[in-house]
């Protein structure tokens, strides 16, 4: 490899694991895991890789394994691809040549079913299984609603002064447009059509943490261990660290910067994500309104500032912490309680918080009040 690029490359990682500390699965961040560097002076330096073009946020694939650079390049090119399939299927406001994706999809609502990847329809059966499982709280047809936050937040950011939110009827006449039966699958045929011309379909709570599982079963097929994805804040851990160690991970407390953490966490062979008010949102008369928007009311979600989830499949810990984040903290607890081996931290609008005994278990240091 050139080595110019490879700068480019040890400039980049070096640069990201600077400026996004709470994302990053970085082990030698706290003072217990940098006393144990000294315990095991040969563990190896992580190898990293950064792409910016994929579901509109930052992707990042580390080897704390040590494999060859050779092996390395080859895995994350692959795990790249796998990436760039599942950004084109699920892109929603380009079409690419080629490919039948949800752009083309919502294109032709109310029209004739069309073929599509295999890829796509199992995606989508995976999204009706996660409606669900949550009730309804993360519903891949809300397209017509969030269409119209979405349109006040980019207006937002163009002229913050004349902001606004969408008109309540508006959002009551777009919601008459969600059912999830509007979404028609014939998995034999392998077609999909929207049924409803009104309707549209957006995957922006479920389509990165589909993608990240769809990697990281690439990375476990191959037999890798000591890998971690972080796809736009959905960090998936494929396995441990050589030495047993884990991974510590900065849970971001919701009121603050970037930079401040509610909690620190130890993690090894599992996925966790968080959904937060602070990830994208607009301000309206000094009221914030977020992107995570509760089905009962329209309106953005108001029970907490961010919910975690760690279980150990990506995209089943997307769609909860989308649909966790729309119900009170009981109702969540049941349901994680009845799915198993899922794991939350509740952070409130207040600042206070509530986990489930496991996820407390794997707090690193006691939380900072
Ligand atoms: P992020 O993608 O920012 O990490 P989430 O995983 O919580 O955050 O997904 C939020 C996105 O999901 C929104 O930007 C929107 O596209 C979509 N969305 C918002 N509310 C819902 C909902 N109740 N059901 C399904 N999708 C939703
Ligand atoms: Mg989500």
């Amino acid at each position: 490899m050139n080595a110019l690029r490879r700068f480019r490359q040890l400039l980049a990682f070096l640069l990201l694991l600077l400026i996004l500390p709470s994302l990053c699965a970085c082990g030698a961040e706290s003072g217990e895991a940098a006393a144990e560097e000294t315990a095991a002076p040969q563990r190896v330096e992580p190898k990293g890789k950064v792409y910016y073009t994929y579901f509109d946020t930052v992707s990042y694939v580390y080897d704390y394994a040590g494999d060859s650079a050779e092996r390395f390049d080859d895995r994350s090119a692959e795990v790249s691809h796998i990436l760039l399939e599942y950004h084109q299927l699920f892109d929603i406001y380009h079409e690419y040549s080629g490919v039948t994706n949800l752009c083309t999809l919502n294109k032709n609502a109310g029209g004739e079913p069309l073929t599509v990847d295999r890829k796509l329809v199992d995606f989508l059966l995976c999204a009706k299984n996660m409606y669900e499982l949550t009730d309804g709280e993360m519903n891949v047809m809300l397209g017509s609603v969030l269409r119209l936050w979405h349109a006040c937040r980019e207006a937002a950011g163009e002229d913050p002064q004349n902001a606004s939110i969408p008109a309540e009827e508006e959002l009551r006449r777009a919601w008459a447009h969600t059912d999830i039966s509007l979404l028609e699958i014939d998995e034999a045929a392998c077609t999909v059509r929207i049924a409803d011309p009104e309707a549209s379909i957006d995957v922006g709570a479920l389509g990165k943490g589909y993608a990240t599982e769809r990697a990281a079963e690439y990375l476990e097929r191959e037999g890798a261990v000591g890998y971690v994805l972080n796809i736009g804040g959905n960090i998936r851990c494929i396995g441990d660290r050589p030495d047993g160690s884990g991974w510590v991970t900065a849970i971001r407390d919701p009121d603050k910067s970037a930079q401040d953490f509610a909690c620190r966490i130890r993690i090894r062979d599992t996925a966790c994500v968080t959904s937060g008010v602070y990830e994208r949102y607009f301000t309206v008369n000094g009221t914030r309104y977020h992107h995570i928007i509760d089905k009962d009311t329209l309106y953005p979600a108001a029970y907490f500032g961010s919910l975690t989830v760690i279980t150990r499949d990506s995209a089943l810990a997307d769609a909860l912490s989308t649909a966790l984040f729309c119900m009170p903290m009981e109702e969540g607890m049941k349901l994680a309680e009845s799915i198993g081996g899922v794991e939350l931290l509740w952070i409130f609008p207040d600042g206070s918080s509530q986990s489930t005994p496991g996820f407390a278990d794997l707090i690193e240091e006691p939380e900072e009040s």
